[in-house]
């Protein structure tokens, strides 16, 4: 008989977010698809009063919890520690959490310690005649796999927004605190703040009016026999910067930085556009030393018009992939649009 554990990280309010209500949901239907099995609740925090009174009612035949100061910062070392010891007491053939960067942290190595498996992306979970299927996808949303495991136990991180949350009904649950390791909780590592890049750093903007997509030509030599890579990053950036446009790129760019040669050194492969990167919607985009491949194009299957500036007037937009092909030299071209776009700034 299969037992479900849900491993959910209380919020440091003693709340939990809808992942964690998404995840105990999702242990509930698959408990019910397996006729019936026992699943369980190990709260992980600093305190957990408000989640006692969220799964109130929910139906989990046993609620666990580990609360510490320690843990109301997401750290590896705390966290894991606190989810073996929880999972160690329960025993559970399966393991569910929600697939937030703190649990998606931990997951791995908590199969490890439990010498199981551990699956990620998971969108769904069903049942039949004892046996478990799990679902994801694969290859940037383009193949969905429906498989099963042997091995126990078996971790699995649910996807937010796949499940439906539990809803409390009645009074608060009754938990049951697992006592902290014997070799106490390892702090070495103390958490002191997060860092993120200030906004106008990002250049990936899913609601930009424009999408602006460079292609390797940036790098290559120009007419003179020379690559004028610094002349590139400038022209870019400041022509980001003057119209908020979010920044795509061809996977031959963003893969030059693999090989050792000149690259812009604000891209990666977050940009890429393509058959084996995104597929953004922009009501416009522009593509500039990008030769127009079809593995690339297809990535623009949902921008509505498409102009290119490429020097070959052979090039793939030239077959039917652009609305506008501007035969010219981008350099050139960019430098002219940004003096216009700054004059207009300015005006
Ligand atoms: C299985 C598979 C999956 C792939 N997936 C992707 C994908 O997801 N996304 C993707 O982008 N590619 C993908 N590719 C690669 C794709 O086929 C092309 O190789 C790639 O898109 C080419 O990148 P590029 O146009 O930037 O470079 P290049 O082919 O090197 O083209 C550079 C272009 O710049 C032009 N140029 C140079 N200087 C200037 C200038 N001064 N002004 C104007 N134009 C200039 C040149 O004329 C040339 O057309 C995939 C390939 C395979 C086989």
């Amino acid at each position: 008989m299969e037992k479900i554990l849900a491993i959910l990280f209380v919020e440091n309010d003693g709340s939990l977010a809808n992942p964690a209500l998404e995840t105990a949901g999702a242990a509930r239907q698959l408990s019910q698809a397996l006729g019936g099995a026992p699943w369980m609740v190990g709260l992980v925090g600093p305190s957990t009063e408000a989640a006692a009174a969220q799964l109130a009612g929910c139906g989990a035949t046993r609620f666990l919890q580990i609360t510490s100061p320690e843990l109301a910062q997401a750290r590896h070392a705390t966290d894991v520690m606190a989810a073996e010891a929880i999972a160690r007491t329960a025993e559970p053939t399966l393991i569910l959490a929600p697939a937030t960067s703190r649990a998606n942290r931990i997951l791995p190595a908590l199969a490890h310690r439990l010498k199981g498996c551990v699956d990620t992306h998971i969108t769904a979970l069903t049942a039949e005649g004892g046996q478990i299927t799990a679902t994801r996808w694969f290859y940037r949303q383009r193949m969905e796999a429906n498989f099963r495991r042997n091995r126990r136990p078996w971790c699995l991180a649910l996807e937010t927004g796949c499940f439906p949350t539990v809803q409390a009904q009645g009074a608060p649950v009754q938990l049951e605190s697992v006592p902290v390791p014997a070799s106490g909780w390892n702090t070495r590592t103390q958490v002191t703040g997060f860092a993120a890049p200030a906004a106008d750093a990002q250049t990936i903007r899913p609601d930009a009016e424009l999408l602006f997509v460079a292609g390797a030509g940036w790098t290559k030599k120009q007419a003179d026999g020379q690559p004028h890579v610094p002349e590139a990053e400038k022209l870019i950036l400041d022509f980001l910067r003057l119209t908020r446009a979010s920044l795509g790129s061809s996977k031959s760019l963003v893969d030059l930085s693999g090989e050792g040669q000149a690259v812009l050194s604000f891209l990666t492969h977050l940009n890429q556009i393509g058959q084996t990167g995104s597929t953004p919607r922009h009501p416009k985009g522009l593509a500039t030393c990008c030769h127009g491949e079809e593995p690339h194009t297809v990535g623009w299957r949902f921008i509505t018009e498409r102009r290119a500036i490429n020097l070959d007037p052979n090039c793939g937009w030239a077959r039917g992939k652009a609305d506008v092909l501007y035969v010219a030299d981008a350099f050139a071209v960019m430098r002219k649009v940004n003096e216009m776009l700054a004059a207009t700034a300015k005006a």
